[in-house]
């Protein structure tokens, strides 16, 4: 276990000194030994953001590094995307299925809340790359919890965002008791970052929040064995002892992931960290993350021959978020 005397003034120093452009990035692998170009690409439109930690991760200043390619944009970032059906926001989340600013409901037992805009690091493939903007709403608690008290067939709350857990830890605390106050509410899931990201941020304080309301399940989100450190294995520990199932949604991206022995390295990692493989995404056609994009076959072929090597534990479901469809579709 990583001792951790002063979580909250570590979390906090890693969160301030993030870096925050291409360019800030490069002067930092270089002071780190790694040679990068003195002088950054375009900045994009959705901005760069990584903390020093999950820089640390990077060992090759170009996009055949998996946290690199993670982390800054290509250059087909850029292009256009005419041709294809991506859009900004290619499940109509904004519009079509929001009860409440802030709340995404596309299924009769599960809402999705917008806690938080921000998060510890970027990802070049988020999903929400153009709708997360400091000045879009984020859910109003009260507002939430007065439309929860009268939605009687929502079994489960899930905290999403940006990263929920990049809020105080009391503000967090309160917001659990809040959603908890709604007797029909059974369990909520807390989708996440953090453990790969910023793993520091996993405090014996917030742990301690967490853990005073169960069943509390965390998602998180690796996406190479890389990701798996001494810090990154600390914090599910500390999640798992305190009785916080974690289960994990990897992204398939060309790349960084779309290779057998990069995903059993995964997937056999997380389960010894006590970390449940549970989703391989196939990246969702948002605009500027085409180069990210595996043909579905080849997906599925990747799924055969994991299946044929793997413990059944340790075997994700692949699906694709379907525009048009309600919600996750399983791929076979
Ligand atoms: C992914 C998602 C969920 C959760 O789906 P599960 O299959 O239960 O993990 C709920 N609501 C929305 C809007 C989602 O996109």
């Amino acid at each position: 276990m990583i001792a951790r005397a002063s979580g909250e003034a570590q979390w906090r120093a890693q969160w301030r000194g993030r870096l925050h452009s291409a360019a800030d990035v490069h002067r930092w692998l270089r002071r780190h030994g790694i040679p990068a170009p003195a002088a950054g690409d375009t900045e994009p439109s959705f901005p760069v953001c990584v903390t020093p930690y999950y820089a640390g991760l990077i060992r090759r200043a170009d996009q055949s590094d998996p946290i690199y390619r993670q982390s800054m944009p290509a250059t087909d970032e850029f292009r256009s995307h005419s041709g294809t059906r991506q859009t900004r926001d290619p499940f109509g989340e904004q519009q079509t299925c929001s009860p409440v600013p802030g709340v995404i409901r596309r299924y009769r037992d599960r809402a999705v809340i917008l806690v938080s805009v921000d998060c510890a690091a970027h990802c070049r493939h988020c999903t929400r790359r153009h709708s997360l903007r400091a000045r879009d709403p984020v859910a109003r608690i009260a507002d939430v919890v007065a439309w929860l008290r009268q939605a009687g067939d929502v079994r489960e709350v899930i905290l999403s965002g940006g990263d929920p857990l990049a809020l105080s830890t009391t503000r967090i605390h309160r917001l659990l008791d809040a959603i908890r106050g709604v007797s029909h509410i059974r369990r909520i899931r807390i989708g996440t970052r953090m453990p790969v990201t910023l793993p520091h941020r996993i405090t014996r304080d917030l742990i301690a929040v967490l853990a005073r309301h169960p069943p509390l399940w965390i998602a998180t989100h690796f996406n190479h064995p890389v990701e798996l450190t001494m810090e990154a294995a600390g914090a599910c520990a500390q999640l798992a002892e305190a009785g916080i199932p974690v289960v994990n949604q990897t992204v398939l991206l060309r790349g960084v992931n779309d290779r057998v022995s990069i995903l059993r390295d995964l997937f056999e990692g997380l389960v010894d960290l006590r970390v449940r493989p549970y989703y391989l995404l196939h990246c969702d056609p948002v605009a500027g993350v085409d180069h990210f994009r595996v043909p579905t076959r080849k997906g599925l072929a990747l799924m055969r021959r994991l299946r044929s090597t793997l413990s059944g534990l340790a075997i994700p479901v692949y699906a694709a978020d379907q525009p048009g469809a309600l919600g996750k579709v399983p791929l076979h």
